[in-house]
């Protein structure tokens, strides 16, 4: 890896970080607050929340097994996503190199960012080697997108090939789990310490079932936790977050049930869409949702709109024509589904 600073956009490893009412007195013993122009009615909503959701990342720490320092929470993925660009990409100058077809806010925010954009496409069986992936680098990329389990293939990506990508490039490599509560294949986010160059993505919004409070985690060295920490809104989590996501957190065998559910009813949905006829071919998957391949996946899903029922087009990304992406529901929903596209002519 080359040297932090020397990845790093100048602008960024230079700030002077806002200060917060709340960053300067830290860690001493108070118990009068007027240093932050708030309301002292109303507790307690009336005050700023922790910057660095230090409770919040105690919890996160040892269900993760990660060390808290090593710990960036956002508002959804979709912060680290776009605090990864700012702090490393100057726009214009860098690139940066992922996998396609993959999950979309990667390339939505190079486009925001100014930052030249790489796909490589993923071979027949959504895979790609860490050669082809390290040929489309050169020496102003500076960040590798990797996702697995994929969106919206469903598949994980083979682990050595992950593994040498991470050794051999000299950037930053991003490897997206948010699906990994789904697949048996060992994550990658206790590694993070073992490689300085390595961000590895987790989310609040799948398996834990909280897409509504806004909860992403990156995982790093402490070195690019600290970037993203200068550069992120000073309260980026609010307090509402915080308080659900350390009760979600409370049980996290909840969880398990919930993912041991919805493996089993994912076998059946994928034996069920194998044996009708507009269905082509079943990806393998190791998500929350499979990629089927119909006879014509626009009109069946206009014809499952009209039934109220809503499924993923993926018709019009490479690698997935006539693709329909299906997440897996409760077996109710599950069970209208396979009967509406039972009845379909
Ligand atoms: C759903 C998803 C996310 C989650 O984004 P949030 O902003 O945390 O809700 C991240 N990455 C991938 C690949 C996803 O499919």
């Amino acid at each position: 890896m080359k040297p932090l600073e020397e990845l790093t956009r100048k602008n960024i490893w230079n700030l002077a970080p806002y200060s917060s009412a709340r960053n300067e007195y830290a860690g001493r013993e108070a118990r009068v607050f007027l240093d932050a122009n708030e309301n002292p009615y109303n507790t307690p909503y009336n005050r700023y929340p922790d910057p660095l959701q230090l409770d919040l990342k105690d919890v996160l720490s040892k269900v993760k097994g990660v060390p808290a320092e090593n710990i960036f929470l956002g508002n959804g993925s979709d912060e680290p996503i776009d605090l990864v660009y700012r702090c490393f990409c100057n726009p214009k100058m860098d690139n940066v190199v992922a996998i396609e077809p993959t999950y979309g806010m990667y390339k939505v925010c190079a486009d925001i960012n100014d930052v030249e954009y790489r796909p490589v496409l993923l071979d027949d069986h959504f895979q790609m080697t860490a050669e082809r992936l390290l040929a489309a680098t050169d020496e102003k990329t500076k960040l590798i997108w990797l996702c697995s389990p994929n969106n919206p293939t469903g598949n994980t990506i083979v682990r050595e090939e992950i593994a040498n990508v991470i050794n051999r490039f000299e950037g930053i490599v991003i490897v997206d789990e948010a699906y990994s509560d789904f697949s048996s294949q060992k994550p990658f986010r206790q590694e993070i310490l073992k490689h300085p160059n390595l961000i590895v993505l987790n989310t609040m919004s799948k398996a834990w079932g909280c897409a509504a409070i806004r909860l992403g985690m990156a995982f790093a060295s402490k070195d690019i936790i600290g970037l993203f920490n200068k550069v992120k809104y000073p309260y980026n989590v609010n307090l509402l977050t915080q308080q659900q996501a350390l009760e979600a957190l409370k049980d996290p065998f909840e969880v398990d049930k919930w993912v041991k559910i919805l493996l089993e009813e994912r076998s059946r949905m994928m034996a069920a869409f194998k044996d009708l006829p507009i269905c082509e071919k079943v990806y393998p998957t190791e998500a929350n949702f499979f990629l089927a391949q119909m006879t014509d996946a626009p009109r069946i899903y206009n014809y499952l709109v009209d039934k109220g029922i809503i499924v993923r087009n993926r018709h019009r990304v490479q690698l997935c024509q006539n693709c329909l992406r299906i997440t897996i529901g409760t077996k109710t929903e599950n069970g209208e589904l396979i009967a509406a596209l039972r009845q379909y002519i």
